[in-house]
């Protein structure tokens, strides 16, 4: 299932992203305000527990979430999404799911993965562009293997051709994202996109 976020803020900071003129420090601090929205959007499914809490005036009924919260960062880019889990469930435990893509097949290279406990969690998968989807469907294989069963991916920007890989290969992960974008272009890059998003985080060439 596939959730398109329809925000006003959400759509003022993408165009922040999109802009070719932003430098990293603000790339960076967008993508984490960003994140907030998709975060909470990932999280909306989530069940609660009843608890009984004392506010300073009488016993009320609270909620707490129900099950521990996982985010596996594909690296590089998915970094960029990791400080606006920790900063709304600061006791999710993280994972990382390290994974190249070779740039003329555009097919995913593992290099390096760990993960903590998975299979009662809820398991946030960050990898902010879903493009042909070899990289994001590697890594939901991995956590899969790895016990997983409740999976969303967040991205920021997903081309339809990687939606299409997703929804073929693993129809039971929900996917959320600020944008469905035109197409791939031939060097395997979202267009019209925001470029090369490990790049923009981290100011690389
Ligand atoms: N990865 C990126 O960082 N950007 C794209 O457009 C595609 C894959």
């Amino acid at each position: 299932m596939l959730t398109i976020l329809e925000h006003p803020l959400a759509a003022d900071l993408l165009s922040v992203l999109r802009s070719k003129d932003t430098e990293p420090p603000e790339f960076r601090q967008t993508t984490e305000r960003l994140g907030y929205l998709l975060v909470a959007e990932a999280l909306s499914d989530m069940s609660t527990v009843e608890i009984e809490i004392e506010t300073p005036l009488e016993s009320t009924r609270g909620q707490q979430l129900r099950r521990p919260v996982v985010a596996v960062a594909v690296l590089r880019a998915g970094l960029g999404l990791l400080e606006s889990v920790l900063t709304l469930v600061p006791d999710a435990a993280i994972g990382f799911a390290g994974v190249q893509r070779n740039e003329e097949t555009a097919e995913p290279i593992e290099y390096y993965t760990k993960f903590p406990q998975l299979s009662s969690a809820k398991v946030l998968i960050l990898e902010p562009m879903l493009a042909t989807g070899g990289s994001l469907s590697w890594a939901i294989d991995k956590v899969k293997e790895n016990g997983a069963k409740d999976i969303t991916a967040v991205c920021v920007v997903t081309a339809p051709e990687g939606l299409a890989v997703i929804a073929a290969k693993h129809p039971d992960v929900r996917i959320v994202a600020a944008a469905e974008d035109r197409e791939l272009n031939t060097s395997f890059y979202i267009a019209p996109g925001l470029g090369d998003m490990g790049d923009r985080l981290f100011g690389t060439l």
